[in-house]
């Protein structure tokens, strides 16, 4: 069983641009928690009180993981990390000629007598203590394995190899963590770079060289390229490599959402595991084949990973997979109706465009006609939005949901946010939506310009759908934007449960115009 350190709160937040609060910290130590890992190293405390505050709120939250703090080999550093509460220390001290010649001016034999000192001083304070020769994989193999000795004398439990720059190949790693087994019977940790794209390989080699630990965060945030991904780690080990780990799979995506969430470091869409597209089809010959036998074109099935599969319609769309994403919509269309909605979407595809849920459901039912045409679910009753300088900006938003009207105000950064809060305020007390995914085009460059805003809204068992709005009024654009994905997303829900009677008090169609 590989252990797993968790370092998103630490390495991950060096990520440029991050900055957690305490509460913010804590509420990512309970996802991991949760998550199954061995240790969360919570951060660096000598570098900030808010970030000794964070890391003392995780050390005391009752966590079933490790909780472990970074320090310099420095007494000052130990003595922070340990006044936090924290039950292991990770110590860190750089081996190679380029950083103790340039960074920390400093002879070989006085980082030995250094880091063996820091690390007896952090053990006589009675925590664990996992030491690091910061940039190992640049260090002189015969003096990494005299680093490795003296700190495992001292009385480390565990010692950890970065590959700080991210320069090491899996066989430069297999050496190094060979190296340091040679000398010494501590657990061997790996802290892998991505600045090769080689993290998750790297880390892999080391673990099938020996090492027990790898230092890993979620969505592979951390300094420059970032660290190791986790969930590509932990998904790799468990389906190709035979090993495990204490990690829940299906807790990864969500795991991954609420770290984005609160980092605001987006996903970018084709990363493996967590990415939306990673499990998305568009093209007929993938969706036709992944219908009669996913496994032609999906590596494992999703839901092993807190996910599920999705078709989108698009230029490279078929008869299946439309017909099979329109089922999921509770829509069962004639033959010769399907094949109308295909030529559309292929239409509209050549022309560039992106086919949301929204806009499907909408040539659907229009082509479908007869009483689906009035189906949908949520209809735009009334929008007034209030703006200026020195002054909130407000939006009271009306809404016709399933044939009753709900009506809210909300306040906001902006007309649109406001808007956006007074529908959220509208579907707090009926379903659990949120808004997920908001993206802006202007179609022109001029003032009066179309607004082209793209939506995605989910629900809380993981479901969702796309939406788009196209007006000159951005705030229109955007509510309508919502309100079509709203309709898409309590279709797909409702499934082929029958559309409840009386919805259709319908006016001209109002969402979707871009189609
Ligand atoms: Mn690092």
């Amino acid at each position: 069983m590989i252990r797993v350190l968790d370092t998103t709160l630490r390495d991950g937040e060096q990520t440029p641009g991050v900055s957690l609060t305490p509460d913010e910290k804590l509420q990512i130590a309970k996802a991991l928690d949760r998550l199954g890992v061995d240790v969360i190293e919570a951060g660096f405390p000598i570098t900030s009180k808010g970030e000794q505050e964070g890391v003392r709120l995780v050390a005391k939250a009752g966590l079933r993981a490790e909780v472990c703090g970074l320090a310099r080999a420095e007494k000052l550093d130990i003595d922070t990390a340990a006044s936090c509460g924290v039950s292991s220390v990770h110590v860190f001290l750089a081996s190679s000629d380029i950083h103790l010649e340039h960074k920390l001016h400093m002879s070989r034999e006085e980082m030995l007598k250094k880091c063996a000192e820091a690390v007896r001083y952090a053990k006589s304070l009675g925590m664990k203590v996992e030491f690091s020769a910061e940039d190992a994989t640049r260090t002189d193999l015969e003096f990494f394995k005299q680093v490795v000795r003296a700190v495992s004398d001292a009385g480390i439990d565990r010692f950890d190899i970065p590959d700080t720059v991210g320069t090491a190949t899996p066989e430069k790693i297999t050496t190094y963590v060979n190296a340091a087994r040679s000398v010494s019977q501590v657990m061997i940790s790996m802290h892998c770079h991505n600045d090769y794209g080689l993290a998750v390989a790297n880390s892999i080699a080391g673990v099938l060289a020996g090492a027990g630990q790898a230092h890993l965060t979620i969505n592979g945030i951390g300094e420059r390229a970032g660290n190791t991904s986790l969930e590509e780690f932990v998904v790799a080990c468990h389906n190709l490599y035979g090993l495990t780990t204490g990690i829940n799979p299906q807790l990864l995506f969500e795991t991954s959402r609420i770290v984005s969430r609160l980092t605001g470091v987006v996903v970018q869409p084709n990363k493996a595991i967590v990415g939306e597209n990673a499990f998305g089809h568009e093209s007929g010959i993938h969706t036709h084949g992944i219908l009669s036998n996913p496994f032609t074109y999906e590596p494992f099935d999703p839901s092993d990973v807190g996910r599920t599969r999705w078709l989108q319609a698009g230029k490279h769309a078929g008869r299946h997979g439309v017909a099979a994403q329109l089922r999921g919509m509770g829509l069962r269309p004639k033959e010769e109706h399907l094949r109308l909605i295909v030529d559309k979407v292929k239409e509209l595809g050549d022309l560039g465009h992106t086919i949301t849920d929204g806009d499907l459901y909408q040539i659907a039912t229009s082509i479908m006609g007869g009483g689906y045409a009035e189906s949908r679910l949520v209809e735009l009753e009334g929008l007034e939005v209030v703006t200026g300088i020195k002054r909130l900006p407000t939006a009271t938003v009306k809404l016709l949901v399933r044939g009753h009207l709900h009506e809210a105000t909300d306040v906001g950064t902006g007309p649109v946010d406001a808007a956006l809060n007074a529908i959220e305020k509208i579907f707090s007390n009926l379903e659990t939506i949120r808004l997920t995914d908001y993206k802006l085009e202007a179609l022109s460059g001029s003032s009066d310009a179309v607004a082209d805003v793209t939506v995605k809204v989910e629900d809380d068992s993981g479901n969702y759908a796309s939406g788009r709005g196209m007006k000159k009024d951005i705030v229109v654009a955007s509510v309508e934007a919502i309100v079509a994905s709203i309709n898409a997303l309590l279709a797909k829900k409702a499934d082929s449960t029958p559309v409840p009677a009386g919805v259709a008090q319908d006016r001209e169609l109002q969402s979707s115009s871009g189609v």
